[in-house]
């Protein structure tokens, strides 16, 4: 374990007050703490697993069963809202590129040939620079897990690739045919201004480094290139509603705690101008979901899982829409929200 002495988001040195504790569900069953920096308000888990002692807490069998094998509710109703998502994704990274290169794409029926005679599905990763066309987008989705955003974008005619350190999860990418690389070093070897576009899906909250990884994010865009952060809102009204039930804290998995005001601050940080945001609506019920879940496993410990699902999933709805008719109204933010930013 490791204790920060000073924020990760304004580098004051404190003081740091308690803002909740949580249990890991999922793994270890351990209470983890939350502090918030009164310096800027950000949310973090100090003390914190360190780098090498994280994948410690990701072995768990419902982790990997969840992985693997979609046999409970909560797996079925995600899988459903997948594809649904992925398109809502691309929506926005689609939206945001055409923007940002308006007219410096040649021909864009020129592009989708090009896309089709290479091989949709064998993008030349790596040669970014010097072998691709200027009529082609270069997409990066850093954390790109089995790679299924990779293969949509693809599926899109975009030369993408993904990063994933996790080596069974860079694996099935690699069997659907996903370029994918793992090291840090293979990031290092990319070319400044080599990509259009670099998304991370429910990934900065992971990241132990994130202000050297915004800055080398920062490098590898082209001007006027995107970056698209996903992240659950820490002050959302589902966070408010569950307290330390919340699924999203995941601790210590997740180890930065966002809110709207300070991740339009972390990418302002990096020299990125904030676009604008998007909700990720089905994220409120999956999280409330998940939450009704761990509210279980601490008032009947000895259940652990399984059991009648019909009245957490009735409450996980009820809750989960609930919170995003606040987002609607504006009173608070959504469960989980995409941010846009771009490099000037
Ligand atoms: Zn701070």
């Amino acid at each position: 374990m490791e204790t920060l002495k000073s924020c990760p988001l304004c580098g004051e040195f404190g003081p740091f007050g308690v803002h909740i504790e949580c249990r890991d569900y999922l793994v270890s069953q351990e209470i983890f703490t939350v502090q918030r920096c009164e310096a800027c308000g950000f949310l973090f888990t100090n003390p914190r697993p360190s780098a090498d002692e994280m994948p410690e807490f990701y072995h768990s069998d419902e982790y990997i069963s969840h992985a693997e094998t979609p046999a409970s509710l909560q797996d079925k109703v995600y899988m459903k809202v997948k594809q649904l998502m992925l398109r809502q994704k691309l929506r926005v990274l689609n939206k945001h590129l055409n923007q940002g290169f308006e007219g410096s794409l040649s021909a864009v029926s020129e592009s989708n040939q090009y896309a089709q005679r290479s091989g949709r599905h064998e993008p030349k990763h790596g040669q970014h620079e010097q072998n691709t066309p200027p009529d082609i987008y270069n997409i990066l989705d850093y954390g790109c897990g089995t790679g299924s955003f990779v293969y949509s974008a693809m599926e899109d005619g975009m030369n993408a690739i993904g990063f994933e350190p996790e080596l069974s999860a860079r694996e099935v990418a690699a069997k659907q045919g996903v370029p994918v690389i793992g090291s840090e070093s293979e990031m290092d070897s990319f070319a400044d201004q080599t990509f259009h576009a670099i998304t991370l899906w429910h990934v900065i909250e992971h990241l132990h480094d994130f202000k050297e990884k915004t800055d080398s994010f920062y490098r590898l865009l082209k001007p006027g290139g995107v970056l698209i952060l996903a992240a659950p809102m820490a002050n959302s009204s589902d966070a408010a509603i569950y307290g330390k039930y919340w699924a999203a804290w995941d601790l210590p998995r997740h180890i930065l705690h966002f809110t709207p005001d300070t991740l339009k601050q972390a990418g302002r940080d990096a020299g990125f101008e904030y676009q604008e945001h998007k909700p990720l609506p089905f994220d409120a019920w999956y999280i409330a979901l998940l939450s009704e879940q761990n509210k279980l496993k601490e008032e009947q410990p000895e259940k652990k899982t399984g059991g009648p699902v019909a009245l957490p999933a009735l409450k996980a709805a009820a809750r989960g829409g609930w919170s995003n008719l606040k987002a609607l109204a504006g009173t608070s933010p959504w469960s989980s929200q995409t941010f846009v930013f771009r490099k000037p």
